[in-house]
């Protein structure tokens, strides 16, 4: 292991590439003339090793890039969120922040990979519906063993030309574009953003729905759903550990 690699495995910036199998016309159109995966190895958590994508470019050399995490073709949602995500979520709810994003051309997969063109409840479902659902399980976990209380908000913007709107605002509100402020406490925020209060799985999906739903009907911001638009979900999640004097608890 290098010293770059070492210091990237050393960072709290993890970085992951998922490969997407390639679609039949894509390999049609390409006619032979595409960079193909020769192969995909995993990290290896032992050795501290680095994932590894190996490509073959189309004058037939061969180049390694490295990586936090590699995905290949075949892997599965579950498998992804288990190695990416669950860490995160799990730091989340011991109250450091964390950050899940997703980056990479039109068509790479970054939409199937969190789960947010469709909200679905089988294999296909992406890193967003399961770390809520991690969430909830925890909050019932904790609440059932320990006396606590647990609030969690809900918002969900759309970023589109410098614009910031809020998904989830009732639909006779305006549709100017949200101001980010900055407070010393607070840190960064949006401005007057609709934040709901979210007890249950069903509850969080319905309000993440009615943001798809009004991600695709905007009206003052055409062409919503292209390349040049993001979307970002936030959970806040606050945790109130009532001590017990018998037994006290660590905040
Ligand atoms: P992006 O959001 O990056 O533009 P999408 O998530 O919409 O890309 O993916 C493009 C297409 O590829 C979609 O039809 C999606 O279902 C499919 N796809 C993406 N990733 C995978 C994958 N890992 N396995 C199978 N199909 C995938
Ligand atoms: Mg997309």
């Amino acid at each position: 292991m290098n010293r770059t690699s070492r210091a990237l495995k050393n960072s709290r910036v993890k970085v992951a590439v998922r490969c997407r199998p390639a679609f039949q016309d894509e390999i049609d159109f390409a006619k032979g003339e595409f960079v193909s995966i020769v192969q995909t190895k995993e990290e290896s958590l032992a050795s501290k090793d680095l994932g590894q994508v190996s490509l073959a470019t189309i004058s037939g050399k061969q180049r390694d890039f490295h990586y936090d995490y590699v995905f290949g073709e075949d892997t599965a949602q579950d498998y992804v969120y288990d190695r990416l995500a669950r860490p995160i979520v799990n730091e989340v709810l011991r109250g450091v922040n964390g950050t899940i994003f997703a980056y990479g051309q039109t068509g790479t997969g970054k939409t199937y990979t969190m789960g947010i063109l469709e909200f679905v409840n089988n294999e296909h479902a992406g890193l967003i519906p399961r770390a809520i659902s991690q969430v909830f399980e925890h909050v019932h976990n904790v609440t059932s063993t320990t006396d606590c209380d647990v609030s969690i908000t809900q918002s969900f913007i759309q970023l589109y030309r410098e614009q910031i709107q809020d998904l989830l605002a009732p639909p006779s509100a305006e549709q100017d574009s949200l101001i980010i402020r900055e407070d010393p406490v607070r840190g960064f925020y949006v401005e007057g953003l609709t934040e709901y209060v979210v007890s249950s799985y069903r509850e969080s999906e319905a309000l993440l729905n009615m943001g798809l739903e009004n991600r695709a009907i905007a009206p003052t911001l055409m062409n919503a759903t292209s390349s040049r638009s993001h979307t970002i979900l936030t959970l806040n999640i606050e945790q109130r550990i009532h001590s017990d004097p018998q037994n006290p608890q660590q905040y």
